[in-house]
């Protein structure tokens, strides 16, 4: 994980396309997992139930707090900013809109 706050930006639109789907792909083979799980969820009894439960809350929570997904709008596409404190990636957009709250040292994004 992550110590410091980082900013990835990828400015060719090339490689950002590539990033795009690449990130589709991934998306996908969460969701294909993701509806595994939560049938094995459904069919169990007892304690296995609890415990698929709480697999599968994990895995939902790091697929929100992934790189894959913005962790305010769950947009796809997109540069991504990473904040230690709250150990998850937003969106460039959202941290120019100032939606990512108790942030006060990333101001200059651009450079
Ligand atoms: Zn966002």
């Amino acid at each position: 994980m992550l110590k410091r706050q980082k900013v990835i930006k990828i400015k060719n639109s090339k490689l950002r396309e590539i990033r795009l789907n690449l990130r589709k792909i991934l998306m996908n083979y969460f969701y294909d997992q993701e509806s595994m799980l939560q049938a094995l969820w459904l069919g169990a009894k007892g304690d296995e139930e609890i415990s698929l439960l709480r697999k599968l809350e994990d895995f939902r929570q790091n697929y929100h707090d992934s790189i894959l997904v913005c962790g305010i709008c769950s947009k796809l596409d997109g540069d991504r900013v990473f904040i230690p404190s709250h150990k998850c990636w937003y969106c460039t957009d959202c941290l120019k809109k100032s939606l990512i709250p108790s942030l006060r040292k990333l101001k200059n994004i651009d450079s």
